[in-house]
């Protein structure tokens, strides 16, 4: 920071700030709601901003920081994300650096003395470092220009990247008084934004929330047909190879599933790089680079990849396994199509990955308030991703979006699911269930609708749900339950490897069962024979082939589940 701005008495105006846009960061102008936050910031207010991933958030908090007098203080929650920011920033000639616990003692007192010297315009420091005394002390000796709070989302439990050291931001607040605080974040609903509004105390901050649209996103969620590792790997690995040279990213529920699917991807000739948070640092640093330098490369990663990388042209972000809840999706796709070039988000979901998450949320350490929100949240994602309703647009309204149009490129506005109302079969289903004792697997649930349990003892045929299903067709019923599970009436415990059906969200339950809620199921584009041919034609190819394997594994599958219903012969009682 040139030391004579210092002595500006005027605040800093829009047109400098525009300026300093094109100059350093060679763009035309302000995007989105850009504008407006930073004439916020200019003029030393607080503000609250969730702009969408790849929304530019970061000149909203650097350009003040540089325009206004005095250091603008930015607090990040990863040191990948505040190195990359950092190298950038001073590539491109600006005044940053910062202090995490990777920088040598000399490196520090040289920060400290530049500023001291006022030639420092950004300083980034992680949530952890600001809790030692001894660095507040340093930064009330100096004069501030803006506290930036990047990835704000983290301060709140209920958002997907929860980290305890975000939680005490909010007395920055008093410790500095009269500077202006800027959070940031991609994803908030409601909730969560009054969380970091209470916790980071930016009740007095005007908040500007802009639209979520992302108009050059091609959107789509494939049914996997059923849990098996090497048919996924196989259509995931697909699905890359019709992308051929474009670069991409795989996300992969587990470690072990990244290196997996990575070592097929190479297999397969893809450039494929797998990176998670069993690597060395040093290691996944090397990856990232690669992935950013090298032309079509494949990242294959969990959830440890991707806040805060900056690379514009990825192509495709394809879900191996569905993330926790729709702000994740919503961020993880959001990672493709940086540049505003066309992109796809291919989601691949099914049964058994609901009964994962819901398993893996049971089996964690969170509170019991929190578990339910997180478990409400996958069960948010699920309903949607087997839905009926244009992906934007589902995601545009549980962000609270009013009055997104459909968006006419994702698969369900290109090809309409043929829904059916299901209501009655819910009803069966969760009464056969009940009846049953939840001590069953799918198969038999649906065999008992059906009246055909082989053997079955007068005990199950004394049941008033012997049979009441007969007249729907057995896909159908597999349809109809599997929904049930994504919408959280019915849920599946693992009971050692032999999924017993059980009910769901009592609540919700009793809606169907009093007939208060309606049940539409989507008919399964493979399993509806020759009427879905008429209305292929406006399928992605993706899609196509995804259908083709779908088939061809049917019978396959038909098998395997007779064969588990046959194992799960045992009477209840
Ligand atoms: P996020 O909101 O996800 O934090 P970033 O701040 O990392 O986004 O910005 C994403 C990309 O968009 C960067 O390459 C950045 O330079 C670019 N960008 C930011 N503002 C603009 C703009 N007004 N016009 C064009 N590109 C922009
Ligand atoms: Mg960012
Ligand atoms: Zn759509």
């Amino acid at each position: 920071m040139p030391a004579d701005s210092l002595s500006t008495a005027a605040p800093p105006s829009l047109a400098e700030a525009r300026a300093t846009l094109e100059r350093v960061w060679g763009h035309a102008g302000f995007r989105g709601l850009q504008a407006e936050v930073v004439a916020e910031v200019l003029a030393g207010r607080d503000v609250m901003a969730v702009l969408p991933t790849g929304g530019g958030k970061s000149v909203c908090y650097q350009i003040p920081a540089m325009l206004r007098p005095g250091l603008g203080l930015v607090v990040s929650p990863l040191i990948a994300l505040m190195t990359d920011q950092v190298e950038a920033l001073k590539q491109q000639g600006v005044a940053a650096a910062r202090l995490d616990s990777g920088v040598s003692l000399d490196d520090r007192s040289e920060i400290w003395r530049a500023a001291r010297a006022g030639e420092l315009d950004l300083l980034y420091v992680s949530p952890e470092g600001l809790a030692q005394p001894h660095l507040i002390d340093r930064l009330h000796d100096l004069p501030l220009s803006l506290i930036a709070i990047d990835e704000a989302h983290c301060v709140s439990q209920w958002g997907h990247d929860f980290r305890p050291d975000y939680r005490s931001l909010g007395r920055l607040a008093e410790l500095f008084p009269g500077v202006p605080r800027i959070a940031v974040t991609a994803t908030a609903d409601a909730r969560t934004r009054e969380d970091i509004v209470r916790s980071l105390r930016l009740g007095e901050a005007r908040i500007v929330v802009d639209s979520f649209a992302r108009p050059n996103l091609q959107l789509a969620a494939v049914r996997k047909e059923n849990a098996s590792r090497a048919k996924t790997d196989a259509a995931v690995i697909d699905l890359v190879r019709q992308r051929r040279g474009k670069s991409g990213v795989v996300y992969c529920g587990s470690r072990d599933g990244c290196e997996r699917v990575a070592h097929a991807l190479r297999d397969a000739g893809t450039n494929a790089i797998a990176y998670h948070a069993g690597m060395e640092a040093r290691d996944r640093d090397r990856r990232l680079e690669r992935f950013l330098a090298e032309d079509g490369a494949v990242m294959v990663a969990t959830i440890a990849f991707g806040m805060g990388v900056d690379k514009a042209d990825v192509r495709f972000v394809i879900h191996a396994d569905p993330p926790g809840s729709l702000e994740a999706y919503w961020q993880e796709i959001g990672r493709a199509g940086r540049d505003g070039d066309p992109a796809e988000g291919i989601t691949l979901y099914g049964p058994s990955d609901i009964a994962w998450t819901l398993r893996r949320l049971e089996g964690s350490p969170m509170a019991g308030e929190v578990k339910a929100v997180q478990v409400r949240k996958a069960r948010q994602l699920f309903a949607m991703l087997d839905g009926a309703v244009c992906r934007p647009q589902a995601v545009r309204r549980y962000f609270g979006e009013t009055g997104a149009e459909p968006c006419g490129v994702c698969d369900i506005c290109q090809d309409p699911p043929a829904l059916f109302d299901a209501t009655v079969q819910a009803q069966k289903a969760l009464a056969a269930v009940q009846r049953l004792g939840e001590r069953f697997g799918r198969g038999r649930v649906v065999d008992h609708l059906l009246g055909k349990t082989k053997d079955a003892q007068p005990w199950e045929t004394a049941l008033s749900t012997w049979g009441v299903g007969a007249d729907t067709a057995l896909h159908t019923w597999r349809d109809v339950i599997d929904h049930l599970m994504f919408e959280g009436l019915l849920v599946e415990d693992p009971n050692e490897g032999k999924p017993l059906v059980m009910l769901g969200d009592p609540e919700a339950v009793r809606a169907v069962y009093r007939g208060e809620r309606a049940i539409e199921v989507r008919r399964q584009p493979a399993r509806a024979g020759a009427s879905r041919e008429r209305t292929r034609t406006g399928r992605n190819a993706a899609l196509e082939s995804m259908d083709a394997d779908v088939r061809a594994r049917f019978e396959t599958l038909r098998a395997w589940r007779r064969d588990r219903a046959a194992e799960q012969r045992v009477p209840p009682y």
